[in-house]
């Protein structure tokens, strides 16, 4: 349970790409929003993490990332905090589409993760920090039946937590069009390779893309750092910052 900052003390970090936005040393430099520091407040976080502090203002500057960090380091703020923040800024005076129309919901964030355990513990996250705030989410895993989960997409969703198996069954089944979003996050890249997903997330990455758009943040979140990463990197990813935070493996 929670984050032993001591052992960050002298953590090596080590950025690359053109103009990376600078660390912040408090989450109170980055203008999230009342909101979102009120909760933060209410969490009890005190300090940002290492990969918080060098992660979240380049999400925050709109840069795509690729950040390598070991589990336990708070990974999941890090990224979860600027989307939130950028949703609810965005939303003044817009509700997220219905999707009533079409049939089909179509968030604006979207989070990939390996597994439901994992979609779940995202999920409560997201709900804490996006409290007090009209940013809407709902989770899409397999393993269940999918009645629950199209009731609460058709109700309108913000952000979608997902594995990658459900997320192609909802998509074949036209109930998620994903031609809306906006930040695209894939937590647990190299699990999800290891797993056999990777047919899945680029069908996936591709129909965020159509029609093509310049409109797309993503953000790439991994363990470890192999050559099938760097090759999904290169595929999606545009003008980003490679972040590593610790010692990472390949
Ligand atoms: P990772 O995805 O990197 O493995 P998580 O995002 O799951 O790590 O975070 C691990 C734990 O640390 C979670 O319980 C989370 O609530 C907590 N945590 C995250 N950021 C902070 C912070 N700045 N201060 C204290 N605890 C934090
Ligand atoms: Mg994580």
């Amino acid at each position: 349970e929670g984050i032993n900052f001591d052992a960050y003390e002298d953590i090596p970090v080590e950025s690359k790409g053109r103009e990376v936005p600078p660390p912040v040393s408090s989450f109170f430099e980055m203008d999230l929003g009342s909101h979102l520091e009120l909760n933060i407040k209410q969490c009890g976080y005190k300090l940002p993490t290492p990969v918080q502090k060098h992660a979240m203002p380049i999400i925050m500057a709109g840069r795509d990332l690729m950040a390598c960090a070991q589990t336990g380091s708070g990974k999941t703020a890090a990224f979860c905090l600027p989307i939130i923040a950028g949703i609810h800024k965005g939303q003044d005076g817009f509700r997220g589409r219905r999707g009533a129309r079409s049939g089909a919901a179509s968030p604006v964030a979207l989070i990939i993760c390996p597994t439901r355990e994992l979609v779940s513990q995202i999920h409560d996250e997201v709900k804490k920090y996006a409290n007090r705030t009209t940013v809407r989410v709902a989770v899409a895993y397999g393993g269940v039946p999918i009645y629950q989960q199209l009731r609460s997409l058709q109700e309108g969703v913000d952000i979608l937590v997902a594995t990658p198996g459900r997320l192609v069954d909802l998509i074949d089944r036209a109930k998620v069009s994903l031609q809306n979003v906006k930040y695209l996050t894939l937590d647990e890249a190299d699990r999800m390779l290891d797993m056999g997903f990777e047919p899945q997330i680029r069908k996936i990455i591709e129909e965020t893309d159509m029609p093509p758009s310049r409109n797309r943040q993503t953000m790439l979140f991994s363990a470890t750092f192999p050559s099938e990463i760097k090759r999904l990197a290169a595929d999606f990813l545009s003008n980003y910052v490679y972040l590593t935070v610790g010692k990472v493996g390949s």
